[in-house]
C-alpha cells in the first residue's frame, strides 16, 4: 500500500476521471483500490477535495468531479499522455517501463513545458499502450470493432490494439508472458474456468481473466 502523501490530488482527480470516461461509477472504495490506499486515506483526501470544489459526493455515495476539478484531471491526464509519448518517441522507452516514470513526471510538468510536448507529439496520437489521453468505455471500444481477449473467438486470430494502463505490475506481467500493442496472436480455447488459452509466436500460453480483460483486441486480415 502507497503513502497516502505520495497520492496527490490529480492522482485522486485523473482517477475520477479516468473511471468516468471508462463508463464506471466512482465509489470510494473503488478509489482505494484502483490508487492502492487505504480507505481512511480516501475519505480524508475527498474531504480535502470537497472542501476545495473539485469534487461532489451525491447521496448515493457516487462521487463526482466539479468542473474546476474535470480541468485539472484532464490536465493531468494530457501531461501522463505526453510524457508516455516522449519517453517513447523520443527517448526510446519501451511500453513496459514508462507508465510508472510518466505517473511521477506529469506533476512536475509547467504550462510552458506542455505546451512544447503538444507542440511536438501533437495531442490526438496514441501512447506505446495504444490509447488516447481518456481510456473509452467497453461499449465505444466494440463499436469500433475491437474487443477484449476475454471475449475473442476461438480459433481467430487478432492483433493487439491496447493494454489497460492503470496497473504497471499487470504491464510488466504481460511483457513477460510475450505480449505487447501491435503483437499477433491466435486464440486457441475460452476455458471453463475463465483462462485463455492463446498462441503468440514464441509458443502457447494460458491467461486468467484479470489479464484477458485488460487485452484490447481487433480481427487479423488473414
Ligand atoms: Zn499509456
Amino acid at each position: 500500500m502507497k503513502d497516502a502523501i505520495h497520492v496527490s490530488k490529480e492522482n485522486y482527480l485523473k482517477a475520477i476521471l479516468e473511471a468516468e470516461a471508462e463508463g464506471n461509477q466512482v465509489i470510494p472504495a473503488k478509489l482505494a483500490h484502483w490508487l492502492e490506499v487505504s480507505a481512511p486515506a480516501v475519505t480524508m483526501a475527498l474531504k480535502r477535495l470537497k472542501r476545495d470544489g473539485y469534487v461532489q459526493v451525491g447521496e448515493d455515495g457516487i462521487v463526482r468531479l466539479t468542473e474546476a476539478g474535470r480541468e485539472i484531471a484532464y490536465r493531468t491526464a494530457l501531461r501522463h499522455h505526453l510524457i508516455e509519448r516522449m519517453l517513447s518517441e523520443i527517448f526510446g522507452m519501451e511500453w513496459y517501463e514508462i507508465h510508472e516514470e510518466a505517473e511521477r513526471l506529469e506533476h512536475a510538468v509547467s504550462p510552458v513545458f506542455e505546451a512544447k510536448l503538444k507542440e511536438k507529439l501533437s495531442e490526438g496520437g496514441a501512447c506505446p499502450h495504444g490509447n488516447y489521453v481518456l481510456p473509452e468505455s467497453p461499449a465505444q471500444r466494440k463499436q469500433r470493432g475491437e474487443v477484449p481477449l476475454s471475449e475473442a473467438a476461438e480459433g481467430q486470430r487478432y492483433t493487439v490494439v491496447s493494454l489497460h494502463e492503470r496497473d504497471p505490475k499487470l504491464l510488466l506481467f504481460l511483457h513477460d508472458a510475450g505480449i505487447g500493442p501491435g503483437q499477433s496472436l491466435r486464440v486457441v480455447t475460452q476455458n471453463y474456468d475463465q483462462t485463455v488459452s492463446i498462441e503468440l509466436s514464441t509458443g502457447n500460453t494460458v491467461l486468467g481473466r484479470p489479464a484477458a480483460e485488460a487485452i484490447w483486441l481487433r480481427l487479423s486480415r488473414d
